[in-house]
């Protein structure tokens, strides 16, 4: 007989998650979870189905009659979104300017997609033209952007203008807001986008394992005209839709739990209203963002790209970027990052999404790291930076 192991009492350290994701989860939707369960096919659970889906559809800014939660992280989304609206032999556009991007092209070509890019440096979002360019070039029939980019800390603005490009094409276009939505605006129909995926434990204060998704009808028509069964089964929305849309079949079991954590923090969008929840992501990323510049560091970002939701912080010149994020998170049980590929060593990655984006999270974030960042040898100002954030959270 193998052994029973012995391990203790789960007891979690104190953390404030300012990193990329998970980030902190409102004690509200922590509470939730901690609720009986009932079957997955319990009114209560249909009921809680049917409130999730209203208030994804307000989340998205959508009608669409598809938009459910994938049971999985925004992976699983993204999985979900690209191998039902990619059939073998396709080509498949996606963007070469960040880590996301080239996840997208992993999971189509998966999918049997032919893969081919749009450029844009690391650090910047793509520009429309070079997405015609890629249209003219290759003739791709599905095209999928990142909204925001949380490798590098950048917004793709001008959604619309994508969309357009890619619908004269006959193009369907994919859109990946796992970092971006509820954080900052996004616009699904008045954008017209036809898919949007998304994630619970970024912008929404709730924990991984249920993803919004949203298809409109024209991505349905397609998925539903596909000559070859989606090669995942688990993810194959003709399937998955048994479950979220009317017939309320069994396909899988329904995360719970997790369903209702992230009704609940669907209920607290609702409360601060969608304008309101952009506007304190905003405010309080934008006190951290006064704080470091003022600190003297500085964001390494274009202000008309700049993503509230994750702050690319610039790494002083003669820091170790290791020894501070480990500092943050030994002494002041704060959780930052570092940069990924291209932006390795040059930025430091500051999460500010769901409930980690509070004004006491800014304020103790910037006390932190400018006390860290002057151990360790930078020139910084600590009263210039937390002054800075002190003045950009007054509300008058
Ligand atoms: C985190 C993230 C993902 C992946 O989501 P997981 O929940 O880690 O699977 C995809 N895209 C973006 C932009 C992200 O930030």
């Amino acid at each position: 007989m193998t052994d029973a192991p012995e391990f203790g009492e789960l007891v979690p350290p104190d953390r404030t998650l300012m990193g990329p994701g998970p980030s902190d989860v409102h004690p509200r939707v922590l509470r939730s979870m901690a609720t009986p369960l009932v079957g997955y096919l319990d009114d209560y659970c249909v009921e809680v189905m049917d409130d999730i889906q209203d208030g994804l559809r307000y989340l998205f800014q959508t009608d669409n009659e598809h938009t459910l939660a994938v049971s999985g992280t925004g992976s699983a989304a993204m999985e979900t979104a690209f191998s039902n609206l990619v059939e073998p032999g396709e080509t498949v556009l996606v963007p070469d300017n960040g880590y996301f991007g080239a996840r997208m092209g992993e999971i189509a070509e998966r999918a049997g997609g032919e893969v081919v890019t749009v450029s844009a440096p690391w650090g910047e979002p793509l520009d429309p033209a070079d997405v015609e360019d890629a249209f003219a070039e290759h003739s791709p029939t599905v095209f999928g952007f990142v909204h925001g980019e949380t490798s590098t800390g950048v917004r793709q603005t001008g959604v619309s203008e994508l969309t357009e490009i890619a619908h004269e094409n006959d193009a369907l276009v994919i859109a990946d807001t796992v970092a971006s939505l509820g954080g900052v605006e996004f616009r699904t129909d008045e954008w017209d986008v036809d898919v949007v995926y998304s994630g619970s434990q970024k912008c929404l204060s709730a924990p991984p394992g249920a993803s919004p998704i949203t298809f409109n009808d024209r991505a349905m028509e397609k998925v539903h005209a596909r000559e070859e069964p989606v090669r995942s089964w688990y993810l194959d929305l003709e399937g998955v839709w048994e479950y979220w849309g009317d017939e309320r079949n069994y396909h899988h079991t329904g995360p719970i739990s997790t369903l209702y954590a992230l009704r609940e923090s669907l209920r607290l969008v609702s409360e601060a209203s969608l304008e309101g929840t952009w506007e304190r992501h905003r405010r309080v990323a934008g006190a951290l963002k006064a704080g470091v510049e003022e600190m003297g560091v500085g964001l390494k970002a274009a202000d008309e790209h700049w993503l509230p939701t994750l702050n690319p912080v610039r790494v002083p010149e003669g820091v170790d970027d290791g020894r501070v994020i480990d500092r943050l998170l030994d002494d002041h049980g704060i959780e930052i990052v570092g940069g990924l590929g291209a932006l390795d060593g040059e930025i430091f990655r500051v999460g500010c999404m769901g409930h980690s984006a509070r004004p006491a999270n800014a304020t103790q974030f910037i006390a932190a790291f400018g006390s860290v960042l002057a151990d360790e040898g930078a020139d910084v100002d600590l009263e210039a930076g937390a002054g800075a954030t002190a003045s950009a959270l007054r509300t008058e």
